[in-house]
């Protein structure tokens, strides 16, 4: 990777790459020694990074490595999915340092969903300073204006004022994420892959895409949502969607539409919870059906992969922990439409990072913004002139 010449990229050397001697950071920034020590000295002073011991002594100067304080400030993050959110409080690094789950229905709109985030929030202790908060939506973000835009399912949420909403109770800034773009960030970032496809797989489907390290966002923000495509695979009889249309993959491959499936067939579920469970428990009517879900998303998804060439493509979400019975559809799928070169080093697997995947994303990026050139420039000017 290669690094600019701002004091916010030099901070970036840190984050990508964990502690560091004043040397290791000249060859990567290609700064000068003096340069580095100013900066490096200026974000010590701050309390964004700090000395570490261990480092090997130079010219007879103070032995010293540095790396980035992670625990300097923290970051709210509330990952709301369809059925429920995870509220958590992160620090600058991503990583969850406390965690809520909560049940909603997200249709419910926001004038219901954000004070259930709020009152959660306020129950995470928050151990330092606040910096940030993060929402992640399962919806189109218009990411600069921080609001959900002609959602196909969030009804009440379309071009609510988040930011307003969060000015009311935070005197910190705010980003409003799409859930399936925080969770390929957070994949790319936490395994150190350019190049990733996020599948989010639960009540809907939707893929967030994270290529030479950027989001992929597209005009409107709805890039990379798949669920609303046309899916391969159909039945001669016409499945209506939930956003209005018919025959999306949504409508054959979704946790909503395995469940409308199964009721059909007389297996009541109350959530993807349930079809997880009669999967776990090698129901074979459930398990039948979710096969044939991972063709159709497979189907959809090797289309994205001849496109786009990712590395990974990581699985999340509720639905995806019935494992090897929905991922086999896709492999099989993907591997036998798309071409040699494009799928000789793909990885399609589960994300390792549970449940947290969203929140984990979520503070990446909004740490992104707050560690961005001109917001650390406000934060060291504010440090001089404190001086
Ligand atoms: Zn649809």
């Amino acid at each position: 990777m290669e690094y600019g010449s701002h004091v916010s990229d030099l901070l970036g050397v840190f984050r990508d790459r964990g502690a560091l001697s004043r040397t290791d950071v000249s060859s990567l920034t290609g700064l000068s020694r003096s340069t580095v020590n100013g900066r490096l000295s200026a974000l010590s002073g701050v309390g964004l990074i700090t000395p570490i011991e261990g480092g090997a002594s130079t010219g007879g100067r103070p032995s010293s490595r540095f790396e980035f304080r992670a625990d300097r400030a923290t970051v709210l993050c509330a990952d709301i999915g369809a059925t429920g959110f995870i509220a958590a409080v992160c620090d600058l690094g991503g990583n969850p340092l406390a965690r809520i789950d909560r049940t909603i229905d997200v249709w419910e709109g926001p004038e219901r969903v954000l004070p259930a985030v709020l009152e959660a929030f306020r129950e995470l202790a928050v151990p330092t300073e606040l910096w940030g908060i993060a929402i992640g939506v399962p919806g189109p973000v218009e990411f600069a204006a921080r609001r959900v835009v002609n959602p196909p399912i969030m009804t009440g949420w379309d071009r609510f004022d988040m930011a307003e909403w969060a000015a009311e109770h935070y005197d910190v800034p705010l980003i409003v994420e799409n859930d399936a773009n925080a969770r390929a960030v957070a994949e790319a970032r936490v395994h150190r892959v350019d190049n990733v496809i996020g599948l989010k797989l639960g009540t809907g489907v939707g893929a967030g895409l994270v290529f030479n390290g950027q989001i992929i966002r597209g005009d409107k923000g709805a890039a990379g949502d798949i669920g609303h495509t046309r899916a391969a695979i159909v039945d001669d009889r016409p499945r209506d969607c939930r956003c209005g249309s018919f025959d999306c993959v949504e409508a054959y491959a979704s946790g909503w539409a395995l469940q409308r499936e199964l009721t059909e067939l007389g297996i009541p579920t109350s959530g993807v919870r349930d079809i997880v469970d009669l999967v776990a428990r090698g129901d074979i009517e459930t398990v039948r059906r979710v096969r044939a879900a991972g063709r159709v998303i497979g189907e959809a998804v090797a289309d994205l992969v001849s496109i786009l060439n990712p590395r990974t493509i990581a699985l999340s979400g509720q639905l995806a922990e019935c494992d090897e019975i929905l991922m086999s559809g896709i492999r099989e799928r993907v591997y036998q439409r798309a071409a040699p070169l494009v799928t000789r080093d793909l990885r399609i697997e589960r994300s390792t990072l549970g449940a947290s995947a969203g929140v984990t994303g979520l503070a990446l990026i909004a740490c992104d913004a707050l560690l961005s050139s001109a917001s650390l420039e406000r934060i060291l000017d504010a440090a001089s002139r404190a001086v």
